[in-house]
């Protein structure tokens, strides 16, 4: 979807008669909604930009100014705005709401900030009318972030972009690209990295002249991977300022051929308005219009083109971004722990409360906020539907809950139970030797004679480090059962992974490595090669399989006799080949078998169908009756495991079943939800245990 950063609080009152046209950002969105080009989803409401982002761009000692209102009366004459705590908040949501755009502009292509492009802002001062450097902000966090690599900033403001043009005048990575009046303010010019100064006068075919030879270009020989499109409007031949002769078409034919070029680089790019001062407010509102109405077309195209790369994509990624209070005092939280659980994927809270978790792939997460004083927490978070901010309330630990853990437990626990929670929580493979918890004794047992089953519970996280794969995982153990007399096992709870600092090259190889083998047959590798259609090519196979009891053996072992004969007599036989295999294997299984496999491979298109995208975007809905046994050709079961089921050695194969009937939901990255509704026998019943568990944010390298 389209999406708009846009906040009441764009529209900041200035005093009576001031020369800045504030009023355009409340015009523009309500213009855009009259006329149907938006709906109101399309807009979101930024948060304000914390300052250890800003501060990668901007000095401290200019941020406390901004913060304490003690800009100096002549620092406040550069800018041309009277300082005030409402503006300062102003510029810290516009600074976000370019950011955030990032994010929406690599999940759709393009993304547009009702205000923003204030590139007039240095990293030590501010000047006309601009605060903070929204878009240099936003290109030093997505460099930071690993976003992106390479970025390439299109200034086409009739100002030059003075304040970009300096913050990133020794930063290879950022290119600055600025089309601008030669005289015109800001009569000291600073360099960009390629500037493009105009006389006064340039018509519209000569702006778009020197426009077309410039950016093919500079994109053919950058190569950029994000842009950012300064759109000012102060081109126009009507406004007070420009001193240029552009069309209204002109300047519309401007934003088309910058935003359709990117589109066909498949370059994502945030757009932020910039400049605009012809006398009547309506002119620029219909300027900065074209620009969105543009986007929205060209939006629609991407679309198109991002359905058929969908198996290719690189993961588009979200942030999430909140506040942690105490339920009872409000009193913001300091250093709470949140994670997405099963993934390595995680942060605390700063000084006043807020998070921001990057980088979160494509799914659906478990959110877990937990801090030892205070009640564990668990939201379930979407990325097709993350909220703007959460506020997140934490219960403080009550004194009861203590006690439920002082109970009375086994005092030599780990001596009589231990090894069944080592077996069926850490594994029996050849990896589980090297994954060691490392703080026991927070665990305790207890034995109930009642059920003869063991339960181990513990107030605090368990830490395990597990050196064959290279991950420590904390781990906030909800539930851990074992029935002795069933043999059944059952646990619940929320690791986080955490990556371990390799000690050389060789160590790093050596996990990568240990990480793909794990990786290759699992479970996440086959819910992420059926959900993308890619089960033969990444060496699965899928088959019904039918489990027969002895009166059924009878049945189908009678009706492939009484086949076979009309078969042999040529008398006309009604029964669908799939049968007829059915019944031919029943009737022939020995005395220890008990399923039948039948031979049609099974497809993506047998087992899942779309979820309404209204209801969840990029689920897919998996649903079947009976067993499936799926096979892995590469991998051949280990002797470990072998040994224990006093199994012939064959390509590794689990047998899958839904026992209560209810389907599961998948998601791109193979994550399913809810686990509970998946029964699962053979290979990944012994295999997939914490020793062996990848976080599912892990992607192979490709060879
Ligand atoms: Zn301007």
């Amino acid at each position: 979807m389209l999406k708009i950063a846009f906040h009441p609080c764009y529209a900041h009152s200035l005093p009576e008669g001031h020369r800045f046209p504030m009023l355009k950002y409340e015009l523009i969105p309500e213009q855009l909604l009259h006329e149907g080009c938006i709906d109101p989803e399309n807009l979101f409401e930024p948060n304000y930009c914390p300052d250890e982002i800003l501060l990668w761009t901007h000095n401290a000692d200019y941020l406390e100014k901004l913060h304490n209102l003690t800009l100096s009366a002549s620092e406040q004459r550069k800018i041309g705005f009277p300082q005030s705590a409402a503006l300062t908040q102003r510029e810290l949501m516009i600074t976000q709401g370019t950011m955030d755009c990032c994010i929406y502009a690599l999940e759709h292509g393009i993304s547009l900030n009702v205000a923003g492009g204030t590139h007039h802002a240095f990293a030590d001062r501010g000047e006309g009318f601009c605060l903070l450097n929204d878009m240099a902000v936003a290109a030093n966090w997505l460099l930071k972030k690993g976003l992106a690599k390479q970025i390439l900033i299109i200034d086409l403001d009739v100002h030059q972009g003075n304040g970009t043009a300096k913050i990133f005048e020794s930063e290879n990575r950022v290119f600055t690209f600025s089309m601008h009046g030669a005289h015109n303010y800001p009569f000291h010019k600073e360099q960009s990295n390629l500037d493009v100064p105009l006389l006064d006068g340039t018509n519209t075919a000569t702006y778009l002249g020197l426009l077309k030879e410039q950016l093919p270009k500079i994109l053919e020989e950058l190569k950029p991977d994000f842009a950012f499109y300064l759109s000012g409007v102060d081109i126009l031949e009507t406004d007070k300022f420009g001193k240029l002769k552009v069309t209204l078409e002109g300047c519309k034919q401007r934003d088309a051929f910058v935003l359709e070029t990117l589109k066909d680089k498949a370059i994502p790019v945030t757009v932020a308005l910039g400049g605009g001062y012809s006398p009547d407010v309506k002119t620029i509102v219909e300027a900065h219009c074209n620009t969105f109405r543009l986007a929205k077309d060209l939006f629609l195209m991407l679309l198109i083109i991002c359905s058929c790369f969908l198996n290719l994509s690189a993961q588009a990624q979200f942030s999430l971004r909140g506040t942690v209070l105490d339920s009872i005092s409000k009193q913001p939280l300091v250093g709470i722990n949140l994670f997405l659980s099963h993934t390595s994927i995680g942060t605390t809270t700063d000084q006043s409360g807020h998070f921001i978790i990057d980088r979160i792939p494509q799914g659906k997460f478990e959110l877990v906020i937990s801090s030892l004083n205070y009640e564990t927490r668990t939201i379930s978070i979407n990325t097709g539907q993350l909220p703007a901010s959460l506020q997140l309330l934490l219960k403080p630990t009550s004194n009861e809950l203590q006690e439920v853990i002082v109970e009375p437990y086994d005092e030599d626990g780990w001596d009589r139970w231990g090894r069944y929670f080592n077996a069926h929580f850490i594994g029996n493979s050849a990896l589980a030797a090297d994954c060691k918890l490392l703080n026991p004794e927070v665990i305790k047992f207890r034995y109930s004679r009642k059920f003869n089953s063991i339960r181990a519970f513990s107030r605090e996280k368990l830490i395990f480090e597990n050196k064959a794969l290279g991950y420590q995982i904390q781990y906030l153990l909800t539930k851990f059962e074992y029935n002795l007399d069933e043999r059944s096992f059952f646990y619940s709870g929320y690791p986080q992974f955490v990556e371990m600092q390799p000690k050389n090259t060789d160590e790093k190889k050596r996990w990568d490595k240990k990480r793909k083998e794990a990786y290759q047959g699992s479970i996440m590798h086959f819910m992420r090669a059926l959900y993308h259609d890619k089960l033969e090519q990444e060496g699965f196979e899928m088959h019904q399989m039918l489990k027969v009891d002895y009166p059924e053996y009878k049945r189908a072992s009678n009706l492939f006799k009484a086949y076979s004969k009309a078969l042999k007599n040529k008398e006309p036989i009604t029964i669908s080949k799939d049968s007829l295999e059915y019944y031919k294997k029943a009737s022939k299984l020995g005395a220890n078998e008990y399923s039948v496999m039948l031979d049609q491979i099974m497809t993506k298109d047998d087992v899942l169908a779309p979820i309404d995208t209204s209801i969840d975007a990029t689920a897919q809905f998996m649903g079947f009756t009976g067993w499936l046994r799926i096979t892995y050709q590469h991998k051949r079961d280990p002797i470990e495991y072998a040994r224990i089921t006093l199994k012939r050695i064959d390509r590794i194969n689990s047998d899958i079943n839904l026992p209560n009937k209810i389907g599961l939901s998948i998601y791109p990255n193979g994550t399913y939800f809810y686990g509970y509704n998946l029964f699962i026998e053979g290979y990944w019943s012994w295999w997939e245990k914490l020793s062996t568990h990848l976080p599912t944010n892990y992607q192979p390298e490709l060879p």
